[in-house]
């Protein structure tokens, strides 16, 4: 059975080369290992350049991308497959069902939602694989701040907090990836 990661990342480029660079070699990389790709199936924003480097790498790519977002247009026409789904939620268990893990680029709100839902779902043990935040920038190091101000106020363990890996470089990310799945740790702080 074939491998594969589902990557979250914002329907933006963002500004500046750095974010585009890092989602075009996350993409390559992800191919080049004979990883699958799934993603949220758009062709804008980094979105579009991940699928873009890991089909030009010769890699499969699955987009899941819900009909309105179809009719809005901004689904990708040249992927591998594209799964439509009548709604958000359906899209995403899609995108979460299966896969070894979970890369996350930077991004907006979504990508936020979508990277945040898989961790609350490990913690709950609902799911058992990693998300890894492929930095760029120091884009994420707001969240990891925020993160321990949670662990600090008590409103999540820090064993939880280590459920959100930080890495710097598209191999480092594959590889945090596909590593085993975190061990589960009770979700509840008192009894
Ligand atoms: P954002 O970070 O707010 O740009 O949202 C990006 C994430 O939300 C992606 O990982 C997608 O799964 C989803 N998403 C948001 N906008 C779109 C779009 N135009 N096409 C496809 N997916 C989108």
């Amino acid at each position: 059975m074939s491998v594969s990661l589902t990557v979250f990342c914002g329907s933006n480029r963002g500004v500046g080369e750095a974010y585009a660079e890092a989602a075009a070699e996350l993409g390559a990389e992800i191919a080049r290992r004979g990883i699958d790709l799934v993603y949220g199936g758009g062709r804008v924003g980094l979105m579009g350049l991940v699928a873009d480097a890991a089909l030009a790498a010769g890699g499969r790519v699955t987009g899941v991308i819900p009909q309105h977002l179809v009719d809005a247009e901004v689904a990708h026409g040249g992927l591998t497959e594209l799964v439509v789904t009548a709604s958000m939620h359906e899209r995403k268990a899609r995108m979460i069902a299966g896969s070894s893990g979970f890369v996350v680029l930077p991004g907006g709100f979504g990508t936020f939602e979508e990277a945040l839902e898989v961790v609350t779902w490990n913690q709950l043990g609902l799911v058992a694989a990693p998300v890894v935040c492929l930095d760029v920038d120091a884009f994420f190091v707001p969240l990891v701040q925020q993160v321990g101000r949670a662990v600090q106020a008590g409103f999540v363990r820090a064993e939880h907090a280590r459920l959100l890996t930080i890495v710097g470089t598209a191999r480092a990310a594959v590889d945090a990836a596909l590593a085993p799945p975190p061990p589960l740790v009770p979700k509840w702080i008192e009894p």
